[in-house]
């Protein structure tokens, strides 16, 4: 039987949730221009969050102005007073990182565990990793004295929304550009939050501006002719539109798209280990993460053992309320999500491929996908292609390194891979011939700020974090 989804009360009055939100337009809260507004609901529970103000073209325009107005200003300032705004900002994120976590689960579904053990520690780390360089910009390597771009027009997605929001507002900050930044809109409130850390930090007005909203506002910023550059990431759709927008004109992009990934595993892996990263390279914020491991390609001969491993396992995985700290599995992000999951996963079956789902009880209210595993999958299936963005996993077989090799390659994505061997050698030669922006050996799903992240093929272009990520802001 289905069970009643209900918030831990003792983690939901963490963070103070108000009725409504506004837009965050030059250092002051705002109504859209008409006034229009949208509803956040927590996908876990269906519960409207709150009433957001929802942007449009007049907004955009205003924000636009501000960011350009505080560009001059904030341009000029030495790096290292831009790099102390970026340490207090870091700091306030840590001194708030409970509130935020909470609040992040709340609007996103995922588990709490997640938010503040990766989440917010990492969200930190990149503010603190790009304050570092804002005083040393000359020394990154791009000669002396690069000139930051202007207005950064950012969009980000749903999936990582503080995380996405740092990776793009942090090396912006640090090499002088100032930002117009639109959060999707099923998780605007950590993006909400966020506006208010920079006033707790003096930020100077106009710095960062948030613009609550749709598709549409997205479409405007790009559009707008004041803004400088684009950073995108979400799906590859949008990317192509965006990268199809920006032609003819003489603004910077770099976009992350979507991914494929391929999670490799060798008949001399170590079994326990292996599955622990095949669970958290697809199962990790419910499947939904750009670079997750959602192709599993098993040497042939422990395809049989590490299946009935990872099935075992994957009946241990507790699916339930975000909030809960024991929770593996949340809530999938929204409803629209949830039925494109659903309908990619039946597609799987349909075309012949052998489906398998973790014994769990999904709660009745709610936007929630068990555990899948697909197995006798070939190249040539859906669910071997396409991106599910879901707790998915497509079982795919080799039986030499070159075939592993071919397979991980045959994508039209290039973002992750994963290798798991004992074999030291194995790993570099495997690792130099895939094409994918990170290889993950014995380990999946690992971040760090000073590493650089993006794509291959149609997973994007450009670099976010290390010292790559500076090179999307500058003008050299
Ligand atoms: P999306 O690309 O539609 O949305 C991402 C962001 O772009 C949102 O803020 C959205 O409002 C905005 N947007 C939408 N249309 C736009 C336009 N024409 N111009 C400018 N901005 C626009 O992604 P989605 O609908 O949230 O998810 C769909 C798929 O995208 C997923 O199933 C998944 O495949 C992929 N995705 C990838 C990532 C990633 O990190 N690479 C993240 C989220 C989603």
């Amino acid at each position: 039987s289905a069970f009643e989804y209900a918030p831990a009360p003792e983690s939901r009055s963490v963070v103070d949730i108000a009725p409504s939100y506004g837009l965050f337009i030059d250092g002051e809260f705002t109504d859209a221009a008409d006034g229009k507004v949208f509803k956040t609901v927590s996908p876990a529970s269906e519960e409207v969050l709150a009433e957001i103000a929802q942007a449009g073209a007049a907004d955009v325009d205003r924000a636009v102005k501000a960011a350009r107005k505080a560009f001059e200003k904030w341009s000029a300032l030495p790096g290292s007073e831009r790099a102390k705004y970026l340490f207090r900002i870091a700091r306030i994120i840590q001194e708030r990182s409970r509130e935020l976590a909470v609040l992040e689960t709340l609007d996103n579904g995922k588990p709490i565990r997640e938010t503040r053990d990766a989440d917010l520690p990492l969200v930190a780390a990149h503010f603190f990793y790009y304050a570092g360089w804002a005083d040393k910009l000359d020394h990154a390597g791009y000669g002396a004295n690069p000139r930051p771009l202007g207005v950064a027009g950012q969009v980000i997605p749903w999936n990582f929304p503080l995380m996405m929001l740092a990776w793009k507002i942090a090396p912006a900050l640090a090499t002088g550009n100032t930002v117009v930044l639109k959060p999707a809109q099923t998780t605007p409130l950590s993006a909400l939050f966020f506006a208010d850390i920079c006033r707790q930090a003096g930020l100077p007005k106009g710095v960062v501006n948030i613009l609550t909203g749709y598709g549409d506002a997205g479409a405007a910023l790009v559009e707008h002719p004041d803004v400088n550059k684009v950073a995108f990431t979400g799906s590859t759709a949008v990317g192509k539109a965006i990268a199809r927008q920006v032609a003819g004109t003489s603004k910077k992009v770099t976009l992350e798209l979507g991914g494929k990934g391929a999670n490799i595993v060798f008949d001399d892996a170590p079994i326990d280990q292996a599955v622990e990263g095949i669970v958290s390279g697809i199962f990790f914020n419910q499947g939904q993460v750009c670079c997750a491991g959602s192709r599993l390609l098993v040497q042939e001969s422990i395809h049989d053992e590490l299946i009935d491993s990872l099935k075992r396992r994957l009946t241990t995985l507790r699916l339930g309320d975000p909030l809960d700290k024991n929770t593996d599995i949340g809530a999938i992000n929204s409803a629209e999500q949830l039925a494109r999951i659903t309908a990619l996963a039946d597609t799987g079956e349909a075309e012949g491929a052998e489906r398998w789902s973790a014994p769990c009880e999904l709660p009745n209210a709610g936007y929630w996908f068990a555990p899948t595993l697909f197995t006798n999958v070939s190249q040539s299936h859906t669910v071997a292609r396409d991106e599910i963005f879901g707790p998915v996993l497509s079982v795919l077989t080799f039986r030499t390194p070159d075939e592993a090799v071919a397979k991980a390659n045959n994508s039209q994505y290039g973002l992750s891979a994963g290798i798991w061997t004992e074999k030291g050698s194995r790993i570099l030669a495997v690792a130099n011939k895939l094409r994918a922006g990170v290889v993950w050996a014995n380990t999946f799903n690992k971040f760090d700020p000073t590493s650089p992240f993006g794509g291959y093929k149609e997973s994007g272009f450009g670099r976010e974090g290390g010292r790559h990520g500076l090179e999307g802001y500058l003008d050299v």
